[in-house]
């Protein structure tokens, strides 16, 4: 009744016909498999349950097991099941007009299935609008180090983790890599404030060098998540907004992961109070329930496309992108958040909690820095707090085993060719109760703590 399952040969079925995503081949590998979620919390089929403190990079944003998330996308498969966006349909148009009010600015929306798909479709839109107004040698794109924008061929080549990329090339090319603005990996001496200035004015330095006129845009995440929970400094954004206005460049603001209230506000980028140029989202836009995927453009972008003529027009088409019931789910997704308010509860969980660890852990000899932004947080693991070298990767993972042991699960984020994949992430549903959090916090600083008797 319980939906429990009994071992019964399926680890070895799911080694033998399922392909997992980013995990390595080890013998005795024994992936969860979850049967079953309820607000925070997932069961495995032996019967286990876990507080899902990384639900929050899938994006589950308002907890698992809402019903009306559910209900709303049988109705509409009953109702009409497909149509494709070469034409409309009402939860389409419903939803492009609830993600203008939430993006607080004009936009207009593209839809897509993945947060990859939703990067692609920026990149082209970019290129293509520079053309419109006249600027056709723009093609290039600045991205950071550590940050990831996807798997695909263009998204992958905006991606700054090398690990990634090797062996699949060529990928598209025209990406190029400046500095992250991670403070807590400064040159000795210098001061944040100047180090996150140096960062931000790489972006146009490197502008400059390549030739002004050959750039099309900037892409980044609000922060870095997948790289290690990096936040910047308001004045890096701001920098970074000037300078993308100053020589025309596009500025494209990833929300994959920082939108739908994970950061304490509906986007990211709201923390900042810049407005992007385009913004993508995926994840977080159905709380994970259903593929779905938005490219937003500023009214301006998409209005050098309609003066074009019959061959001009985005030529770029999506099969399942923008489908109805992720449409219809995604909408009741967003009344969730609104009507419980889950931006504003993300920000108090968020800061309640990285007190929490601060007051516990920060004196630490194996913990650098703890940094959070809304309920997304990092703790980086260091071998010795002068050096900063980061800690191996067994002392990490041996963190995470604990906590998963105790029924947490949590990850871990940054770089590997770099040597740093040493940020122990976590990012709980919105929803998650008080209690929840309490168990969260206790388990982490337990886990983390146990490294002092290693
Ligand atoms: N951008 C960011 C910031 C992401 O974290 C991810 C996925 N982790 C993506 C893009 C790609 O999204 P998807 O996996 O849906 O293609």
């Amino acid at each position: 009744e319980s939906g429990v399952l009994k071992s019964d040969g399926l680890l070895e079925k799911d080694r033998r016909h399922l392909w997992h995503n980013m995990r390595p081949y080890r013998a005795n590998d024994r992936p969860l498999v979850i049967v079953e979620a309820m607000g925070s919390w997932v069961t495995d089929h032996e019967g286990n349950r876990y507080l899902d403190g990384m639900s929050g990079l899938w994006c589950v944003n308002v907890g698992y097991g809402r019903k009306e998330l559910a209900d709303a996308a049988a109705r509409q498969l009953q109702r009409m099941p497909y149509y494709p966006l070469t034409q409309s349909h009402l939860p389409a148009i419903e939803l492009a007009e609830k993600l203008g009010e939430w993006l607080e600015g004009d936009y207009v929306v593209f839809f897509a299935n993945s947060g990859s798909e939703a990067n692609e479709t920026a990149f082209k839109i970019a290129r293509q609008y520079q053309q419109h107004i006249g600027k056709p040698l723009r093609s290039k794109f600045i991205a950071r180090y550590r940050g990831y924008h996807g798997s695909s061929l263009g998204a992958l080549a905006a991606t700054g983790q090398a690990i990634r990329k090797q062996g699949y090339e060529p990928l598209a090319a025209g990406f190029l890599h400046v500095r992250p603005p991670d403070s807590y990996r400064r040159p000795e001496g210098m001061t944040a404030e100047a180090f996150q200035l140096l960062c931000a004015r790489e972006i146009e330095e490197r502008i400059i060098w390549e030739g002004e006129d050959t750039v099309a845009g900037v892409i980044m995440e609000p922060v870095i998540t997948g790289g290690g929970i990096i936040v910047p400094d308001q004045l890096y954004v701001d920098e970074v907004r000037r300078i993308c206005t100053e020589y025309g460049v596009l500025l494209i603001i990833d929300e994959v992961i920082c939108g739908f209230g994970r950061s304490g506000r509906k986007f990211g980028h709201h923390n900042y109070g810049i407005a992007p140029d385009i913004v993508t989202m995926a994840k977080g836009l159905t709380s994970g329930y259903l593929p779905l995927a938005s490219t937003a453009v500023k009214r301006e972008i998409y209005e050098a496309f309609q003066r074009t003529g019959e061959y001009d027009h985005l030529r770029h088409v999506n099969t399942f992108g923008g489908n109805p019931a992720a449409c219809a789910l995604a909408m009741a997704n967003l009344e969730v958040m609104e009507k419980e308010q889950l931006p504003q509860r993300a920000a108090r969980l968020g800061e309640e909690l990285l007190n929490g660890l601060k007051r516990e852990l920060a004196d630490h000899p194996y913990v650098g820095d703890i940094r959070g932004f809304g309920l997304l947080i990092g703790i980086e693991l260091v071998e010795d707090r002068d050096s900063r070298k980061p800690a191996a990767a067994a002392i990490v993972q041996s963190v995470i085993d604990r906590c998963r042991a105790a029924g947490l699960i949590i990850s871990k984020n940054g770089d590997t060719v770099a040597g740093m994949n040493n940020v122990l992430t976590t990012a709980p549903p919105l929803s998650s109760t008080d209690e929840d959090m309490a168990f969260l916090l206790t388990v982490l600083v337990e886990s983390v703590q146990s490294l002092r008797q290693n």
